[in-house]
C-alpha cells in the first residue's frame, strides 16, 4: 500500500486577534506535518459574518510568521468558496439526505443507531446514540455554510488527515462522520486536543494572563519560548526534557503522547521558560533580539540604545531579565538622565549625604583613568569606613546617584558603560538634588 501523504491544517476563525491557545493547535498540526514530510496549511474560517473581525486574518498570519510556524501554499479563505459549499449542500438535497427549510439547508440525522468513534488522543472511544441527535444546519439562510459543512467539504478536498482541533468539537463528531458518509467520502482520523485551563482550572481567559500572541510579543516574549511552553501543554516528550527546540520537537512529537486531560496554562512558568531562553541565547543573538524588539516597540526609529550599546550591556543583564521588555527599566538610565526620587536617598539612611557625595566626587577626580574595578572598590570601601558608613550604604548611594534606581546591573560595569565624565556629572547632579531636597 502506498502511504498517504500526511496533510494537516490550522483552521482558526478570525473572530479576534490570534490567541495563545491557538498556538498549540497550530504547533501540533505543524509538527505532525513536518515530522512526516507532509503538508501544513492555513484555512481561515470566516463564514460567521457576525463575529468576523477584519484585522484578525492579518494578525493570525503575522502571528504564525513570528512564531516560525510557516504554512505551505496560500491560505484557504472560506468566504471565497461560497459557491462550492452551496454546490455540495445541493448534492445532499438531491440525494434526499438534506432538505431546505426557512431558507436554510438542513442535514437529516438518522433517528436510530449509533456512531462509534476513536480519537487519536488517548485512544478514547466514544459512542454516540443517534436518538440524542437532531437535524442540523449545513447552509445558513445567508448562503454561508456552517462550520459542520465547511469542515467536511474542505477537509475532504484538502485531504486533511489527521484533523487536529480543540476538544470542544468532540461532541460534534456524529454530525461530521455522518456528513462524510452522506457524501461517500473517506472519514479522516481526528485528534481532539485537551482543553487549556488556567491555574484555577477555570476556562482560560485574560485573568490568567492568557493574551493574544501579539500582546505576548509586545511584552517581550521570545517565539521559541512560547512554542516550547505551549508544546508541553498536553504533551510529555518521551525523554521528559523540558527545553526543546523546534527541530527536537519535530523529531520527538507524536500525537499518541498527548494526554486528553485538561492542560494548565501558567503564565509564571512561561515567564520562567522565557528567561531560560534568554540565558541560553548567544550574546550576539540576544543583542539582535533586543534591538529588534526595541525597534518594533518604537515603530522603527531608535536613537538609543544603539546595537553597539546593547551589545555592551547584554552580558550584564542576561541573568537578570525574564523578558526582553525587562531590559528597558533596567538599563534606561544608561542612555537617559536619571530622575531622582527623594525616597530612594532616604532609604539609605545617611545623614549628611551631600557631604558624602562631595567626598565621592573628590575621590573620583583623583582616580587615575581609566578607572580600575579593584581600585574603585577599595577606594569606596575605605571612604565608607572613614565616614562611618557601611560599604553597602556607600555603594548604594553611588548607584542611586548615577542611575536614580535602587536596582541596576553590577555597579562598576554600569559606570564603565556610562563613562567617567558622565558618572561625575551625575554625582554632581545628585549633590544638587540632595541640596535642594534635603532628606532630613
Ligand atoms: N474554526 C474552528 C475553531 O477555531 C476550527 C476547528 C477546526 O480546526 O476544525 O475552533
Amino acid at each position: 500500500m502506498i502511504a498517504m501523504k500526511i496533510k494537516t491544517r490550522f483552521a482558526p476563525s478570525p473572530t479576534g486577534m490570534m490567541h495563545i491557545g491557538g498556538v498549540r493547535t497550530a504547533l501540533y498540526a505543524c509538527l505532525v506535518a513536518r515530522k512526516n514530510g507532509g503538508m501544513f496549511s492555513l484555512r481561515i474560517e470566516d463564514t460567521d459574518r457576525y463575529r468576523f473581525v477584519p484585522e484578525a486574518q492579518e494578525d493570525i498570519i503575522a502571528g504564525l510568521k513570528w512564531l516560525g510556524l510557516e504554512f505551505d501554499g496560500e491560505p484557504i479563505i472560506q468566504s471565497e468558496r461560497k459557491d462550492l459549499y452551496q454546490k455540495y449542500a445541493k448534492e445532499l438535497v438531491d440525494k434526499g439526505l438534506a432538505y431546505e427549510s426557512d431558507g436554510a439547508v438542513w442535514f437529516k440525522m438518522p433517528k436510530e443507531g449509533e456512531v462509534r468513534f476513536k480519537d487519536l488522543i488517548g485512544e478514547r472511544e466514544v459512542v454516540f446514540n443517534l436518538a440524542d441527535q437532531k437535524d442540523f444546519v449545513l447552509l445558513k439562510s445567508d448562503g454561508f455554510p456552517t462550520y459542520h459543512l465547511a469542515h467536511v467539504v474542505d477537509d475532504h478536498l484538502m485531504e486533511t488527515n489527521p484533523v487536529i482541533r480543540g476538544d470542544e468539537w468532540l461532541p460534534s463528531i456524529p454530525k461530521h462522520i455522518l456528513t462524510f458518509k452522506a457524501f461517500d467520502w473517506e472519514i479522516p482520523s481526528y485528534a481532539h486536543l485537551p482543553l487549556i485551563v488556567g491555574t484555577d482550572r477555570a476556562k482560560l481567559s485574560k485573568r490568567h494572563g492568557a493574551k493574544s500572541v501579539g500582546e505576548f510579543r509586545k511584552d517581550g516574549f521570545l517565539p521559541e519560548a512560547i512554542l516550547n511552553y505551549m508544546a508541553l501543554l498536553g504533551w510529555t516528550p518521551p525523554n521528559d526534557k523540558e527545553i526543546l527546540s523546534f527541530e527536537e520537537m519535530v523529531k520527538l512529537f507524536d500525537l499518541k503522547d498527548v494526554h486528553w486531560a485538561p492542560a494548565v496554562f501558567d503564565v509564571t512558568k512561561l515567564e520562567w521558560m522565557n528567561g531560560e531562553y534568554i540565558r541560553k541565547s548567544q550574546n550576539s543573538n540576544l543583542k539582535t533580539q533586543i534591538s529588534n524588539y526595541l525597534k518594533d516597540l518604537s515603530g522603527g526609529a531608535l536613537e538609543h540604545p544603539t546595537e553597539e550599546e546593547i551589545e555592551k550591556v547584554v552580558p550584564l543583564v542576561k541573568e537578570r531579565i525574564k523578558k526582553l521588555s525587562d531590559f528597558v527599566p533596567l538599563t534606561d538610565f544608561l542612555w537617559e538622565k536619571p530622575e531622582y526620587d527623594q525616597s530612594q536617598f532616604k532609604k539609605l539612611n545617611i545623614k549628611n549625604e551631600k557631604e558624602v557625595l562631595e567626598k565621592v566626587l573628590e575621590k573620583l577626580e583623583e582616580m587615575e583613568k581609566p578607572w580600575d574595578a579593584k581600585i574603585f572598590e577599595e577606594t569606596f570601601r575605605k571612604l565608607a569606613e572613614d565616614l562611618e558608613l557601611s560599604a553597602s550604604q556607600m555603594f548604594q548611594l553611588i548607584r542611586v546617584s548615577v542611575s536614580g534606581q535602587t536596582v541596576t546591573p553590577p555597579l562598576f560595569e554600569s559606570i564603565q558603560i556610562l563613562g567617567e565624565e558622565e558618572t561625575k556629572i551625575r554625582i554632581r547632579d545628585a549633590v544638587e538634588f540632595v541640596k535642594n531636597s534635603p532628606v532630613a
